[in-house]
């Protein structure tokens, strides 16, 4: 079996989307630190993070876009939904801070000769961090889908999708718009995925992102990974 990483790292002060707070990691205690018990001397290093929900590689609840009160929060989301297929679609070649259509989605859904079966994870390569990962544009400049392209992703029944960027779709009204079509759709994406570029291509593949069982939580951290068998 190979396992192939699409997670990005969580440090100090890791690339966020502008509307969280930054992740804050900190030494609580390191090996300089010794514990006397006995004849026994002991040290041991350990770390305090904060960070938020939305912090890194992470999936959205649908608490997070949906205002109505029975919308699930991280921790009530089955976590089958989490353990799916996948295949990732390739379009790298789209420019900066276009909205993908839904004939560019579909073309790039037929290239890879997959047909989308319900509950499918589906991964949608833009090159974003290649073209953008660690420069201020990060934040702002990506490329996504059209609000179109979600609804004909919710057409073909997936339970959710993910992208490189902060957002699913360019920033700022279609962004809004795609995170209200997932609630209106009953879907979710996944943002700040890693090393899709591994997995672009290659068929079908077990997704697993699971989600930190955050009592409330409007999203979580997760460590998303491509198993071939
Ligand atoms: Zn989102």
């Amino acid at each position: 079996m190979e396992i192939v990483d699409l997670s990005r790292e969580l440090f100090h002060r890791t690339a966020t989307h502008p509307a969280h707070p930054p992740v804050i990691m900190t030494v609580w205690n390191d090996h300089s630190e010794k514990k006397v018990a006995g004849d026994t001397v002991f040290s041991s290093k350990a770390m305090s993070i904060a960070f938020s929900d939305h912090a890194g590689t992470h999936v959205d609840a649908p608490i997070h876009f949906d205002p109505r009160p029975d919308a699930l929060t991280i921790d009530q989301v089955p976590l089958e939904n989490f353990i799916t297929e996948a295949f990732c679609v390739d379009l790298r070649d789209t420019p900066l801070g276009h909205a993908v259509t839904v004939e560019e989605l579909k073309a790039a859904v037929e290239a890879t000769g997959e047909t989308i079966k319900p509950r499918d994870t589906v991964l949608i390569l833009l090159g974003t961090n290649e073209k953008l990962l660690g420069k201020p544009a990060y934040q702002h400049d990506f490329a996504g889908l059209s609000i179109e392209a979600i609804h004909w992703l919710a057409d073909q029944g997936i339970g959710m999708f993910g992208v490189e960027a902060v957002s699913p779709s360019p920033e700022g009204e279609l962004n809004f718009k795609a995170h209200m079509a997932c609630a209106e759709r009953g879907i979710t994406h996944m943002e700040c995925l890693a090393n899709l570029e591994a997995v672009a291509g290659r068929g079908r593949f077990r997704f697993i992102g699971l989600p930190l069982k955050l009592r409330g939580g409007t999203a979580s951290p997760i460590r998303a990974v491509a198993l071939f068998e």
